[in-house]
């Protein structure tokens, strides 16, 4: 019995401890949130906050103050530790209530507003590097390069207007920056909300000749004629085939051009050399004809322009 009442006694004053345990750390909780310089201009801001609403509501100050809202520093230690990651707390005084709620900080809307775009962006088999080129990082201290600026600019500017009918051609040597150009117009009628689809020629060739045409190919051809805009690079890079010149490429472009979407490409041709090269079948037939109709589509789908300049691939 005597054992039982000490027992209680130790209890209680453990309690007591406790409590005033409690008691320092509440303390000190509080004067850690109301010296908080946002917190203080708050409460300065709503004078119906008063005591007594303050330390009912402690603990939604305590939270907003505990949680990370400085997008400076995110995202490496910013809002992705918070209660919801990705997400910064904001507070809304009303009368004598503080409502606290939560809403997607700078970063994660930033996020979301790349996977929008980059989901507008489509490839086949693209060097990551071309999907990140941009508009802006174009030098443009080159000459060589102004008119193909010029041209790019114009086209993405009418695009408010409405789809140009036709894209562009861009010919030069290897390395001046064709295919770079490309991405950078991808990204920049992503931003306008436009969809894209940008395809390595070569591997898509290989592709063709390395399987039988079956129904991926043939959704494929599809995507390529519908897609808003188009673009083929390094077009000629390859000996076609009879069949891939005008059943495949010639398609596409036939289709295109009846229903007026523009084409981009890129090549180390001009149209009158790549004319040539496509009269050259693998099978090592000459065919003028045929290969001259391919170019008349592709003359009635883009406009030529050629890029001169250094071949940047020597800066490496
Ligand atoms: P092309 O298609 O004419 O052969 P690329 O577009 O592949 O040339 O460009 C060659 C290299 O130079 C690539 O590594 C590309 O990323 C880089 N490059 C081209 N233009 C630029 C640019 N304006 N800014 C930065 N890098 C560039
Ligand atoms: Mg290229």
């Amino acid at each position: 019995m005597i054992y039982g009442m000490e027992s209680i006694q130790a209890s209680l004053k453990k309690w007591m401890q406790d409590k005033q345990s409690f008691q320092n750390v509440y303390k000190q909780m509080k004067f850690d949130v109301l010296n908080d310089p946002e917190i203080k201009q708050l409460i300065m801001d709503h004078p119906e906050l008063t005591d007594h609403a303050i330390d009912r509501q402690l603990i939604k100050l305590y939270e907003y103050y505990s949680q990370n809202k400085d997008c400076r520093n995110c995202p490496e230690q910013g809002c992705q530790h918070n209660i919801l990651p990705g997400y910064k707390p904001r507070i809304d005084v009303v009368g004598s209530e503080i409502h606290l709620s939560y809403e997607k900080c700078k970063y994660t809307l930033l996020r979301e507003e790349q996977q929008k775009r980059a989901s507008l962006i489509k490839s086949l088999y693209m060097p990551k590097e071309i999907l990140k080129a941009s508009l802006a990082d174009i030098d443009d201290h080159n000459p060589a390069r102004h008119q193909a600026i010029r041209e790019l600019i114009h086209f993405v500017n009418q695009v408010d207007n409405a789809l140009p009918k036709k894209g562009l051609y861009f010919h030069g040597p290897f390395g001046v920056g064709k295919t770079y150009f490309l991405g950078a117009v991808a990204n920049q009628l992503a931003e306008k909300g436009i969809a894209s689809m940008l395809i390595y020629m070569p591997e898509f060739v290989r592709e063709i000749k390395s399987s039988f045409k079956d129904d991926s190919v043939d959704e494929k051809i599809d995507q390529f004629k519908h897609i808003p805009v188009l673009m083929l690079d390094d077009l000629g890079a390859e000996t076609l085939s009879a069949w891939f010149r005008d059943e495949v490429l010639g398609s596409i472009l036939q289709y295109r051009m009846m229903n007026e979407l523009p084409v981009f490409f890129t090549s180390n041709f001009t149209l009158p050399q790549l004319e040539k090269h496509l009269a050259m079948t693998s099978r090592g037939d000459v065919e003028e004809l045929k290969a001259g109709r391919i170019i008349e589509r592709i003359r009635q789908v883009s406009k030529p322009v050629e890029i001169k300049g250094d071949n940047r691939r020597n800066d490496l």
